[in-house]
């Protein structure tokens, strides 16, 4: 292969055809970061900071026709494209901040001439490798920190999304970022994997992406022990306990399961509901899911746009034959707009009840716009039903309770927790997963520390 068709996942339509880059020319991208890395680690804070800032209002300003990309290549509808656009900005208005707050710190010495002196150093090159389901924003939450740091940045977007990304660096070329700085590869992931791992110069690697690649990816990197940060994949439970209001329930549900057509890595996978309000609250769900108008998503009107490819088809589908054979019962939902020829996917919003744990969506994530119901009794046997998977990146639950929220919030083994909030996701704030989603966290303060040693000097004087 030597050319990466991008094609709109809403029509099939071919949008580009763009050269891959070759080993030897990822090689050379390679050796420039690193080079560059010498003089671009001794910039000032400040002065990183000014560029992110004029980065960031070159983004602002090509914000209609970044948002149009994106929904072009990613198939979400326009208003969520603009709402990623401004999310991915966020990060980078965030890390132009955070850049001047890398505060080191003294230590009392242990004799009387000498001094301890702690400071906080970028690590190197960066290799990133982000999906499609964000194009802009699983970049910047990258690129922005890692540059603040003062490290160099190479990244390879997925290759059903590499416009936006493209974009993207040209705008922070033209923001006055030396072109070695921050750059991008187009290559598939595999070659990708193999070369950044295999390099002595990339220092870090960044991946947003499944847990298998990721656990390769881990793998590999031990021979030469890289830094890594991991944003893997999730299986997020909502818990609706008995007192829960149940009008916002629904509401943040549908927030947090049909943005991007249930394709992202913190959508609720698994809806756990007390038994006694179950029939009440999946009318209500039912009736406002019924509202959602599914279709391409440069019409303003569409809420739910097209499954990114066949292969992410194909597994939703499985997904629900699988569970309608062992007894699901479908409320809504269960159809399907597709043409393999033109290949193009759509999948209506379904709501599934009388789901039992031996199904394949209670075990793995569905990447799709289907919400599976379970009923419990007690909280305890909810809160086990949610921990009991290898992920654990994001949990949703909704009381009115301070005292039953304090209990299920300290029960849950989750990185990301929403208690009455659909949407937790920011900036500010920590976002990644334990057990197997991940390692290390994005966003907040906390972002920019896998990209900075800590390096100690002590001075006899
Ligand atoms: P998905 O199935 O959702 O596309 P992947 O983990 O396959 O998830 O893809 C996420 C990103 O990882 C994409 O940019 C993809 O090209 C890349 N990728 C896939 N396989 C590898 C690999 N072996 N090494 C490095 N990157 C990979």
């Amino acid at each position: 292969m030597t050319n990466c068709i991008v094609k709109n996942p809403a029509t099939g339509a071919v949008l580009a055809e763009i050269p891959i880059d070759s080993v030897e020319a990822i090689k050379v991208k390679i050796a420039e970061g690193a080079e560059a890395f010498k003089s671009w680690k001794k910039t000032s804070a400040h002065e990183r900071a000014a560029l992110l800032m004029a980065w960031s209002a070159l983004i602002k300003k090509n914000r209609q026709q970044l948002g149009e990309l994106i929904t072009a290549e990613n198939g979400k509808p326009i208003k969520e494209a603009l709402g990623e656009v401004d999310y991915a900005v966020s990060y980078i208005d965030w890390y132009a901040e955070e850049a001047k707050r890398m505060y080191g710190r003294t230590i009392p010495a242990h004799v009387p001439n000498k001094r301890i002196i702690v400071t906080r150093e970028a690590i190197g090159l960066v290799g990133a490798i982000t999906p499609w389901n964000f194009p802009a924003a699983m970049m910047t939450r990258k690129a922005a920190p890692a540059l603040a740091a003062g490290c160099t940045f190479i990244v390879k977007p997925a290759e059903e999304t590499p416009l936006t990304t493209i974009r993207l660096i040209e705008l922070a070329h033209e923001a006055g970022f030396p072109t070695a700085v921050v750059q991008s590869i187009l290559a598939d992931g595999p070659t990708v994997g193999e070369i950044f791992t295999s390099s002595p110069e990339v220092r870090k690697i960044t991946f947003t992406g499944s847990t298998p690649v990721g656990k390769w990816l881990m793998e590999r990197s031990a021979q030469s022990v890289k830094h890594m940060t991991m944003e893997l994949g999730g299986h997020a439970p909502i818990i609706i306990a008995e007192d829960a209001d149940l009008d916002l329930a629904v509401e943040q549900t549908v927030i947090a399961k049909f943005r991007n057509a249930g394709q992202t890595c913190v959508s609720p996978n698994r809806l756990l509901v007390h038994a006694n309000i179950a029939d009440t609250f999946v009318e209500k769900l039912t009736k406002r899911v019924d509202l959602l108008r599914v279709g391409n998503g440069m019409d303003n009107h569409n809420e739910v746009g097209p499954i990114i490819n066949k292969k992410g088809f194909d597994k939703i589908v499985n997904q629900l034959n699988d569970a309608v054979e062992k007894g699901a019962k479908v409320v809504i939902g269960n159809e399907f707009d597709f043409d393999e020829g033109a290949d193009y996917y759509f999948v209506q919003p379904t709501i599934l009840t009388d789901v039992t744990a031996d199904m394949k969506m209670m075990q793995e994530e569905t990447f799709g716009p289907v919400i599976p119901i379970v009923t419990f009794t007690s909280i305890d046997e909810a809160i086990d039903v949610a921990n009991n998977t290898p992920y654990g990146l994001a949990a949703y639950f909704f009381t009115e309770s301070y005292k039953m929220g304090n209990y299920i919030a300290e029960g849950l083994h989750f990185g990301i927790l929403g208690w009455n909030d659909g949407a937790p996701s920011g900036a500010h704030v920590p976002f990644g997963g334990m057990k197997e989603s991940g390692i290390g966290r994005e966003g907040g303060s906390e972002g920019i520390e896998p990209y900075l040693e800590t390096k100690y000097l002590s001075m006899t004087i």
